[in-house]
């Protein structure tokens, strides 16, 4: 076991009747870590989440807090905070009763709790709204309200489940800040699920991606983008260019020493937009086919021998359609992966 870890996962499976929704699934979460749990919808990470939180049993594996198992201990026992992505307070209670439901079932006097809503209140930036209800709040409060509550009894982890998802993109770009900020202010071990690589970037000590009920790469937001180990995690995580061997030898052949030797399966350089350079040149092998102006990046089309390439540029000099560019790639920034979705069976069983 790592050294600082506090909260593990270890091979877990899980099956629905006979569909493996779980496959031998390990993850770690360090004291005081934001950890990122990323994949397509249907990976299994609710499943996850539940299990860990122990609201769903398993098949096989373990789960442990600081080295100790808890599998045989009930969920209201494990002293986690959750937050689910759909607003999950209490209608008929008041932001502060339901801010307040936690320490009330561990028989926190009145006073004790009442200065802790109010902490929590202004902890979240809401101090007015403590005698509203549910219904008279934005999606964005009341998932600031579901946060307190979550934490208003100093969990020992914190489980969030696509806190974000079901919010307009400036409510959730902000609610993200205040994520991260509280999750540091606090240190709790917090482990967030979504579907969306942009947030976990953001968010992330460190993520763990997951396709098909497995963990495919596990790392720092910069490893998983810029050395993705796997066609999957390259394409999931942004924008990527791959081309195989003969793409490669055909227009960057500088790259091809780097490629690796070839075991079982296809391999492919991924090369990301920003890391394509291009300059215009009458002789070039390639011919820009789109430019679509993004406000603080041009976004290219580019017609090469190897294909279309995606090429983002910075540079203010613009380049016309239907222009010859030379391309080139400082081999730096290619990253070989392996092709892990030939086999991927719809739906799989992680087969
Ligand atoms: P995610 O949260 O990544 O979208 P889930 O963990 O919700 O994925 O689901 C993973 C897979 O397990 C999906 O294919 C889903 O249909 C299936 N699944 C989830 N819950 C159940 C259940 N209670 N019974 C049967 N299948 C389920
Ligand atoms: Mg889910």
């Amino acid at each position: 076991m790592d050294p600082t870890s506090f909260l593990d996962v270890v091979s877990l499976t899980k099956r629905y009747g006979t569909f493996v929704a779980l496959d031998d699934v390990s993850v770690t979460v360090g004291e005081g870590e934001f950890v990122c749990l990323l994949g397509p919808s249907g990976c299994g990470k609710t499943t996850l989440l539940r299990v860990i939180a122990g609201l769903t049993g398993f098949d096989a594996g373990d789960v442990r807090l600081e080295g100790r198992s808890i599998a045989d201990l009930p969920a209201r026992k494990r002293g986690f905070g959750i937050v689910f992505q759909s607003y999950s307070l209490f209608p008929d209670m008041t932001v502060a009763e339901n801010i307040a439901y936690g320490l009330k079932i561990r028989n926190v006097s009145p006073e004790r709790m009442r200065a802790r809503v109010r902490e929590l209140l202004e902890m979240i930036r809401l101090p007015h709204l403590a005698d509203r209800l549910p219904w008279q709040l934005s999606g964005g409060q009341q998932q600031r309200i579901a946060l307190a509550r979550a934490i208003a009894v100093d969990p020992r982890v914190l489980l969030l489940d696509e806190p974000l998802s079901a919010l307009d993109a400036k409510v959730r770009a902000e609610l993200r800040g205040e994520i991260r900020r509280l999750q540091r202010d606090l240190g709790i071990p917090t482990l967030m699920v979504t579907h969306d690589q942009e947030e976990a970037l953001a968010l992330a000590d460190r993520i763990i991606c997951m396709n098909n009920g497995r963990v495919v790469q596990a790392g720092t937001p910069e490893e998983l983008y810029l050395r993705p180990a796997t066609r999957f995690v390259a394409e999931f995580m942004g924008t990527s260019n791959l081309l195989d061997v003969e793409q490669v030898r055909a227009l960057f052949p500088d790259l091809l020493p780097g490629s690796p030797e070839t075991g079982a399966g296809r391999r492919y350089a991924c090369i990301r937009p920003e890391h394509v350079e291009l300059r215009p040149d009458p002789g070039g092998v390639a011919t820009v086919r789109g430019v679509t102006f993004l406000g603080h990046l041009r976004r290219l089309e580019v017609e090469s021998p190897a294909g279309l390439l995606t090429v983002e540029t910075h540079g203010s000099a613009e380049v016309a359609e239907g222009s010859r560019v030379a391309l080139s790639v400082d081999p730096r920034h290619c990253t070989w992966v392996i092709d892990d979705m030939e086999a991927a069976a719809p739906g799989g069983t992680g087969a």
